[in-house]
C-alpha cells in the first residue's frame, strides 16, 4: 500500500513540520508574491506584499477536490486559489442540496470514488470527526477544512503564520507569546485547533468567553492541562483584563489563565499582550441564538499593554469586532486571511511532494502512529458527543466503534473520530459475564467489553462484580 498523509487535526503536524510548512509558504510569497507597490513607502510596502500574485508550475497536472457539506466561501476559495497558483486544477462539490449526499450517498463512498478523480481531498462537514472518517476510506490525502465543532487545522496554520511573520518583523518568534482568546470558545473549532498549537509553542493563554457558557469544552481544557502541560496561573481578583473588554452579557463571565509549565516564570513577568484572537458567536451550533455577546472595539487598545498587540479574527465577523479597527496597524485579520493562499499552497505541496525537501513524512495509515492503545468493539460504549459522525444515521454505518484508551486507571476514553472524551465507564469480562469499574480491571484488554453505565452492562446480561454489588446502582 502506498504511504500517504492526512491532516485532520493541528496535532497531526509536529512543530518542526509546521515550521517547515511556513518556510515553504515564505518561499512562495517571495517567489510568487505580488510585487506591485501597495503602500507609499518602502517600509509600508514590505508590510503589504503578502498576496500571491502569480502562479508557479510545481503542481502542474495535479487535481484538488473540494467536498464542502457546509457553507463556506473563504476557506474553499483559498484552497482552490492555492491549487491554481501551484499550477494544478480543482474540482468542487460545494452544494449539499444537489450533491450526491442529497441522494443519500455516504461520505465513505464519495471519498472512495473521488480518490480516483483527484490527488487530494479538502473536506468541510457539519459533523465532528467527519474528516477522520473520510481519511479512513480515501486513498489520497484528506485535509480537514472544518468538521463540526472539532477542529479547523488549516485556519490555525494561517493564524500561526500571521503571527510568525509579524513576530519575525519584531525579531521574535512564535514561542512564549502572550495571547488573549475571546468569544465563543465552546463552539469555535478554530479556537480548539489554535489553543493546542499555542500551548505547543509555550504561549500564555488567557480565555475570555464571549458570554456565559461559552468557555472551552471540558475535554479541550483537560487536554491542555494533561497532555500539553498547561497550568492555571495564580491571579489576584481584578488584576487582569476583564474590565478592559466590553462585555454585554449580564452574567459575569468565567476567566481562566493557562500557561505551559516551562513558560510560567517568564509569562508572569510579562505584561504586554502580543495577540488578541476574537471569534464570532457560532449561532449555528447553539440552541439559544439570541444571546448577548461581547464586542471588541478600540477602547481596550488604548491601554499600554495593547500597544503592539496583533488583533486576529478568523472571519467572518458578525459585529463582535468593530469595523473602526480596520485601519489600525494592529488589525491583522485581513493579512491573516490573505495568508490563506500561501499557507495552503505550502501544505498541499508538502502533502503531494511538489517540493522535495519540504515534503511531509508519509505513513501507511496516513497518520503518525498514536501512542495510545486503540480499542475497537462492535457493540458497547459509543461516543458521548451527539454531533459526532458516529451518530449520523447514514455515515455512522461506516464508522467503527473505536476509542483511544487515554488513561485506564483514572478511566478516560477518547473517540477516534471527534476526540471527545468519556470518563468513568464500566468494563465487562466476556468470559465471566461480570462487569466492574474500569480502573479495577488493570491493563488487561483481552475479552472485555466497555459500557457507558451499569444499566447498559446489565441490559447486555452482565452481572456486577463483588466490588460493585454493594454500591448503589448508577
Ligand atoms: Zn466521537
Amino acid at each position: 500500500m502506498t504511504e500517504l498523509r492526512h491532516i485532520t487535526s493541528i496535532n497531526d503536524l509536529t512543530n518542526h513540520e509546521i515550521e517547515t510548512t511556513f518556510s515553504l509558504a515564505d518561499k512562495y510569497l517571495s517567489e510568487l508574491g505580488d510585487i506591485r507597490p501597495t503602500g507609499r513607502t518602502r517600509k509600508k510596502r514590505s508590510l503589504t506584499t503578502h498576496r500571491i500574485g502569480r502562479s508557479g508550475h510545481a503542481g502542474a497536472g495535479s487535481i484538488l477536490a473540494s467536498l464542502f457539506y457546509e457553507p463556506s466561501t473563504r476557506t474553499r476559495l483559498s484552497f482552490e486559489s492555492a491549487m491554481l497558483r501551484l499550477g494544478g486544477g480543482t474540482i468542487t462539490s460545494s452544494d449539499p442540496a444537489t450533491s450526491s449526499a442529497a441522494k443519500g450517498e455516504s461520505l465513505a463512498d464519495t471519498v472512495r470514488v473521488v480518490s480516483s478523480y483527484a490527488d487530494a481531498i479538502v473536506i468541510r462537514h457539519p459533523r465532528d470527526g467527519a474528516a477522520k472518517l473520510a481519511a479512513q476510506y480515501a486513498s489520497i490525502p484528506v485535509i480537514n477544512a472544518g468538521d463540526g465543532g472539532h477542529e479547523h487545522p488549516t485556519q490555525t496554520l494561517c493564524d500561526l503564520f500571521t503571527l510568525y511573520r509579524r513576530e519575525k518583523q519584531r525579531l521574535k518568534n512564535l514561542n512564549n507569546l502572550n495571547v488573549v482568546i475571546s468569544g465563543d470558545l465552546r463552539g469555535s473549532r478554530t479556537v480548539h485547533s489554535f489553543v493546542y498549537a499555542l500551548a505547543r509553542f509555550k504561549a500564555r493563554i488567557q480565555f475570555v468567553p464571549g458570554a456565559a457558557g461559552m468557555g472551552l469544552p471540558p475535554h479541550v481544557e483537560w487536554r491542555l492541562r494533561n497532555e500539553f502541560h498547561c497550568l492555571p496561573e495564580d491571579r489576584k481578583a481584578g488584576e487582569d483584563d476583564v474590565d478592559l473588554f466590553y462585555v454585554t452579557a449580564d452574567q459575569s463571565h468565567q476567566l481562566s489563565l493557562i500557561t505551559p509549565e516551562i513558560g510560567i516564570k517568564m509569562a508572569k513577568a510579562k505584561k504586554a499582550i502580543d495577540v488578541i484572537y476574537v471569534t464570532r458567536f457560532q449561532k449555528e451550533r447553539w440552541k439559544d441564538q439570541v444571546q448577548s455577546y461581547m464586542k471588541v472595539d478600540s477602547a481596550f487598545l488604548k491601554d499600554n499593554k495593547y500597544k503592539r498587540t496583533s488583533v486576529l479574527h478568523p472571519l467572518p465577523r458578525v459585529g463582535e469586532l468593530d469595523i473602526a479597527l480596520d485601519r489600525n496597524p494592529r488589525a491583522a485579520y485581513f493579512q491573516q486571511a490573505s495568508f490563506g493562499v500561501p499557507v495552503r499552497m505550502a501544505l498541499i505541496a508538502a502533502l503531494l511532494d511538489f517540493e522535495g525537501q519540504h515534503s511531509l513524512e508519509k505513513f501507511a495509515s496516513g497518520f503518525r502512529p498514536d501512542s495510545h492503545v486503540l480499542y475497537e468493539q462492535p457493540h458497547g460504549i459509543v461516543c458521548a458527543n451527539p454531533n459526532c459522525i458516529v451518530h449520523d444515521p447514514l455515515e455512522g454505518l461506516y464508522a467503527a466503534n473505536k476509542h483511544y484508551i487515554v488513561d485506564w486507571l483514572k478511566p478516560r476514553l477518547r473517540c477516534f473520530y471527534c476526540e471527545n472524551d468519556i470518563e468513568n465507564f464500566y468494563v465487562g469480562h466476556k468470559k465471566t459475564r461480570h462487569y466492574g469499574l474500569a480502573g479495577e480491571a488493570g491493563k488487561h484488554m483481552r475479552d472485555v467489553i466497555l459500557f457507558a453505565d451499569r444499566a447498559a452492562a446489565e441490559a447486555a446480561g452482565y452481572k456486577p462484580r463483588k466490588s460493585l454489588s454493594g454500591a448503589a446502582k448508577a
